[in-house]
């Protein structure tokens, strides 16, 4: 395959804001040759849901078709807590989180990338049951839509859960519909959890615990960053790629394991003042990592 083909056929990418319009989205993975983008629908920060209108439905899927992008994934609001403590929280959640995966049915979008939540005053037993609750109310709610919903693993920052396999596991042995659930693993957030992918023979034993735990055809998305925090900190603080405590081996270990070729792999990192020089030196050095084209 030439270089440039060989460029086109791998899912890499990055999260792309939608200032604008949902539709820009595709200008600017374009901008720097992304083959995959992640987006949020709505503000990640506001409960209020926009009006997804006809127009702005019309406008995204002409980008999207005239689009060089093979994968879009949706990354769901931060205040979703599918595991709430009172009432008031979990119903909003839950609505919240059934709207953003009708907004993906909408525009065709195919998955909802999203963080199990925080416990806070629950015993973490109960929550992870609830989380699975959360998510079987909202596949309900959601019947027959062509929208899987992918469990994001967490760094395990305060309270909140999903910070190992086994955790993810239990919420998925909840979820009814396994045919609609997935996991996005975060690189960050597994270092930051203490699952060592520095060298080749921790990642092997990550992914093969993965494997045991949860199963690699279940991951449905990747998140590339890297970590300022070091393993096991806990603490959630994204850098660019190989700048931080990860190094760029890591990347490297996935971008050249073939069981992950299908697998959208999405930048989070920090943007830089123009919005993509720090995107594209990200994506350069991941690409320079691709053992194919060297
Ligand atoms: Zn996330
Ligand atoms: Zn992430």
């Amino acid at each position: 395959m030439k270089e440039k083909e060989l460029i086109k056929s791998i899912l890499l990418g990055a999260h792309m804001s939608v200032a604008g319009g949902l539709y820009t989205a595709f200008e600017r993975a374009e901008r720097v040759s992304c083959t995959a983008l992640q987006i949020f629908t709505k503000n990640s920060n506001q409960w209020n849901d926009p009006l997804l209108t006809p127009e702005n439905i019309e406008k995204y899927r002409v980008a999207r078709n005239k689009s060089k992008v093979k994968a879009v994934v949706s990354h769901g609001s931060y205040l979703i807590n599918l595991c709430g403590a009172t009432d008031k929280l979990l119903d909003r959640s839950r609505n919240s989180f059934v709207e953003e995966i009708t907004r993906c049915h909408k525009l065709g979008i195919g998955c909802v990338v999203f963080h199990p939540g925080a416990h806070t005053t629950m015993e973490r037993k109960e929550a992870l049951k609830l989380v699975g609750e959360s998510i079987n109310y909202a596949h309900e709610k959601t019947a027959g839509f062509a929208v899987i919903t992918a469990v994001e693993t967490t760094a395990g920052q305060g309270t909140t859960i999903g910070s190992n396999f086994e955790e993810v596991a239990e919420i998925m042995s909840y979820v009814h519909e396994k045919n609609r659930l997935g996991v996005c693993i975060d690189t960050c957030h597994i270092f930051a959890a203490g699952y060592d992918i520095t060298t080749k023979r921790g990642y092997d034993q990550v992914m093969a615990q993965f494997q045991d735990v949860v199963g690699i055809e279940n991951l449905k998305v990747i998140h590339f960053n890297d970590a300022k925090k070091p393993l096991g900190s806990h603490i959630d603080r994204h850098e660019h790629i190989g700048k931080g405590r990860i190094g760029e081996s890591a990347f490297g270990f996935i971008l050249n394991d073939e069981k992950f070729d299908s697998v959208p792999k999405i930048l989070e990192t920090p943007k830089g003042d123009d919005g993509y020089k720090m995107d594209l030196e990200n994506l350069g050095l991941l690409r320079s990592l691709i053992k194919a084209l060297k």
